[in-house]
């Protein structure tokens, strides 16, 4: 649905993009991570056909951004992570400017309105000033701003910033209820726990290319990083446990650990086995894990550069 291919992206005297090529399939809803800077804003930007990279193309729904970027604004919808709204207007007159300038038919435009404010728990103030409202209502209306017009697309950066936790935990039932209705999403965020409710792969930036792309429900074929948590039967130091590069430990309580593990299922059995022949009163032994933040902080320390943009489509 979205193709992005050989992207270079320049900023006066700053690459903010190389070489970006990767593909999200239809109905995905992807997380966009990386370090600050390292380019989400500027990639968002130039899917959203509102920033014209340098070189390389973008095509969404088969729609080349550059050739027809009003195209790709009728089927996008695009949440800024700086967004203005018009102060004076009602929350409401926002939404109808939002949906009759995405030329959604002017007869469908309340019962729209009415939908999408009862999906945002934002009925009760329709009737504000958008510049009356606090930063979190101003954030909800904004993202419900991007989807009145039923975009097949859906790009959102930073939405949970100002949200409070049941407007997040809103938000992400939301956005997880867009993808199982068809529409694909690419969203960027720094509060990973998060993003990993309700995406289903992951794109790493940093310094401007990908440096990971995989599926997160799916094992990755690399090895990665699990967490797996440990209890033993009786209290127990952890000047016995096994440590190399690839396994850490961190101490909870005399009997809990947590293990941070780089390996595949095999790597998990030999651990188990490795424990009870040391002779640990092994309790519990279950993967916790396999997190988007230990899979994120895996693929920013490594850094790989070559073949991270086909791993995951
Ligand atoms: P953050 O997580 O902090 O929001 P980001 O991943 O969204 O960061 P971008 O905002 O896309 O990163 O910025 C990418 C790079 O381009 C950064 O090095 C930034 O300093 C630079 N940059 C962004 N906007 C401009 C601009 N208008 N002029 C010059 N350089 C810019």
């Amino acid at each position: 649905m979205i193709e992005v291919r050989a992207l270079r992206y320049d900023y006066p005297g700053r690459r903010a993009l190389d070489e970006v090529t990767f593909a999200l399939p239809e109905r995905s809803i992807t997380a966009l991570v990386g370090p600050n800077g390292a380019g989400k804003t500027t990639l968002l930007r130039c899917i959203a056909a509102l920033d014209e990279p340098y070189s390389g193309n973008i095509t969404v729904g088969g729609i080349d951004t550059q050739r027809s970027p009003r195209a790709v604004h009728r089927l996008t919808g695009y949440l800024p992570d700086h967004f203005g709204l018009y102060g004076e207007l009602t929350a409401r007159q926002c939404l109808v400017f939002a949906a009759r300038a995405h030329r959604v038919r002017a007869a469908e435009v309340d019962a729209r309105i009415e939908e999408i404010a009862a999906a945002f728990g934002i009925e009760s103030w329709l009737g504000r000033p958008a510049g009356s409202l606090s930063r979190g209502q101003r954030q909800r209306l904004a993202m419900a701003q991007a989807i009145v017009h039923r975009p097949r697309v859906l790009l959102l950066d930073e939405p949970a910033s100002g949200l409070d936790p049941e407007a997040r935990h809103t938000a992400a039932a939301l956005i997880r209820q867009l993808g199982a209705e068809g529409m694909t999403v690419l969203v960027s965020s720094h509060i990973l726990a998060e993003l990993e409710t309700y995406c289903s792969a992951m794109l790493v930036l940093s310094e401007g290319r990908v440096i990971e792309h995989r599926a997160l429900d799916a094992p990755s074929s690399k090895l990665r990083r699990i967490v797996v948590s440990l209890l033993m039967a009786a209290p127990e130091t952890d000047a016995r446990l096994p440590v190399s590069e690839a396994l850490s430990w961190r101490r909870l309580d005399e009997r809990r650990y947590e293990a941070s593990l780089e390996g595949d299922e095999q790597a998990q059995a030999q651990l188990l086995q490795q424990l009870i022949a040391a002779g640990f009163p092994v309790d519990e032994f279950r993967v916790v894990r396999d997190s988007l933040e230990a899979a994120y902080i895996d693929a920013v320390r490594k850094r790989p550069m070559q073949g991270a943009a086909e791993a995951a489509a």
